[in-house]
């Protein structure tokens, strides 16, 4: 049993329709069974949004959902048909038909639970070929996982059918040491670590939408990413222990979403980061990274990046809290971009911290805020340096030439 995701690009003319089926029915000429997971076709999802925000600053959720689940539909009855032009026999399936059950949060909606058994027997005589990105809540309410959720879909559907391997279709060949799009030394890795992948996927490589990845790591699934332009090997993510050597460095990666927000002047006393993060977490807001200045006469700037979706909430929140606590301003900018090294073998390495700071300011490039964990560190930098950070910090580690190698 096979799980194939195409993407939009994959899907994204009535041609590449043709040659998704002709590779699925290569697939099921070899002896398995395939279900196949599908995005819109490219560009569509946008077009609907733009479409739906034309007529309202803030649509109704309910609705844009519905709105934009309809891409999916579309894609996934033409591959459909153009799966029986080929003698195959398929049939599309949307996601409430396909039993897969989200909880109701519209537009960014988690998987609740996805009839597996179904899946597997109904994939035995016939190629399934399901609407990704979409499920229904316990109402029958249409829902959507979030942009690029198709990926979580596949791997979900994968889990609950007990998939012996869940391939991603892409546009690119694999996963490269950083975006193939924007630094051209970037180099296809053959192998990578569930925790690297979600490392990297968190930090805005958007190759494979995160949740998939952590789906894939909880129930030991591996996926293949892979290009649906030729028949070239991809990227397996897989567990760590079954990699040879793990590298220092695996891939680099930037987050263009992050806004810094600065409320000058707080009141240094406890319970005032409490209160200020206390309000940001009860309105759903996530906090990336947190600096606090040493404090001047009982007095301190705090700064944290959001990403740029809770801008506006945030500042707004920032400013209400803000002036129970003494705050004078509360400035906003989204000038700047996170770029991140990621390896689990940043674990066992000194130094890995030291020699990204020291290839930044090489070029000149000033660190705003700094992040870390076990596995990545993250600068936040003005944003007019994105590529030429990345590459300077691609190429600085190595990550060009010398494949498997790393620092
Ligand atoms: P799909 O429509 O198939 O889901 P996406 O556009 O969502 O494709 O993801 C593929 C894109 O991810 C590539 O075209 C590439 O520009 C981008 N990308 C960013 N970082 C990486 C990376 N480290 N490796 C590969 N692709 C990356
Ligand atoms: N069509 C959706 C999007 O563009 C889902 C996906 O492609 O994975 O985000
Ligand atoms: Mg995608």
């Amino acid at each position: 049993m096979i799980v194939q995701k195409y993407g939009g690009t994959s899907v994204g003319t009535v041609d590449r329709i043709r040659e998704v089926a002709a590779r699925i029915k290569r697939t099921r000429d070899a002896g398995h069974s395939v279900i196949a997971v599908v995005s819109a076709m490219s560009g569509e999802t946008d077009r609907l949004l733009t479409l739906g925000r034309g007529l309202s600053e803030k649509p109704v959720e309910r609705e844009l959902d519905a709105l934009v689940a309809s891409g999916e539909q579309v894609s996934a009855s033409l591959l459909a048909i153009a799966l029986g032009e080929l003698g195959v026999s398929a049939r599309s399936m949307l996601g409430y038909q396909a039993r897969i059950v989200t909880d109701a949060a519209h537009t960014k909606a988690r998987i609740q639970s996805i009839d597996g058994e179904l899946l597997r027997r109904l994939a035995q005589d016939q190629v399934l070929v399901i609407a990704g990105f979409q499920g229904s809540d316990g109402d029958g309410n249409i829902t959507t996982l979030g942009r690029g959720g198709s990926d979580t879909s596949a791997v979900a559907i994968a889990a609950a059918t007990k998939a012996d391997v869940c391939e991603i279709y892409t546009d690119v060949d694999g996963v490269y040491t950083t975006d193939p799009n924007t630094v051209p030394s970037a180099r296809k890795i053959d192998r990578i670590t569930y925790e690297e992948m979600l490392e990297l996927a968190s930090l805005g490589a958007k190759v494979l939408q995160i949740r998939s990845v952590g789906l894939a790591m909880k129930y030991g699934i591996p996926i293949h990413v892979r290009s649906s332009f030729s028949d070239t090997e991809g990227t397996i993510v897989t567990r760590e222990e079954a990699l040879l050597e793990s590298v220092v460095v695996a891939g680099v990666a930037a987050d263009k979403k992050a806004v810094k927000i600065t409320m000058r002047h707080l009141r240094d006393e406890p319970g005032v980061v409490a209160k200020v993060f206390g309000a940001l977490a009860e309105a759903n807001v996530v906090v990336d990274m947190i600096i606090q200045n040493v404090s001047v006469e009982g007095h301190t700037d705090l700064t944290f990046t959001v990403s740029e979706e809770d801008e506006r909430h945030a500042v707004e929140i920032a400013r209400k809290v803000g002036e129970e606590i003494g705050v004078k301003e509360v400035l906003a900018n989204a000038d700047v971009v996170k770029v991140s090294i990621v390896g689990v073998g940043m674990r066992n390495h000194a130094g890995i911290a030291a020699k990204m700071f020291r290839l930044l300011a090489d070029e000149g490039i000033n660190i705003e805020a700094i992040s870390t964990s076990e596995i990545k560190t993250s600068c936040l930098i003005h944003a007019k340096y994105t590529e030429l950070a990345l590459r300077v910090l691609h190429d600085g580690f190595g990550l060009a030439n010398a494949p498997g190698e790393g620092a």
